[in-house]
């Protein structure tokens, strides 16, 4: 029994940990005096996966977190990803 409490706990706990590290990212990428809009989503926050029986599949972009903004930092990562698609 309570196991199965603890698994409850932890589960509200990992949910709240994710929301704020999404809302402390917005933030910040929000604060940033120069707006850097990411480029894999291009700035809508979020990517189209698929079409299925006449519906857009979307699904929050990675990059940015669904923000449609990036961190110079990530933007860097961003570019470097893309360098090495093209080594491949
Ligand atoms: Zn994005």
């Amino acid at each position: 029994m309570s196991g199965k409490i603890s698994m409850i706990i932890n589960y509200t706990k990992l949910t709240y940990q994710m929301t704020s590290s999404y809302q402390r990212y917005k933030r910040r990428v929000e604060a940033m005096p120069r707006k850097l809009y990411c480029q894999e989503c291009r700035g809508s926050g979020e990517h189209f996966e698929d079409r299925i029986a006449e519906h857009d599949l979307m699904s929050s972009c990675g990059w940015c977190q669904g923000t449609g903004l990036l961190t110079p930092w990530m933007r860097g990562q961003w570019l470097k990803e893309k360098r090495n698609d093209k080594l491949r």
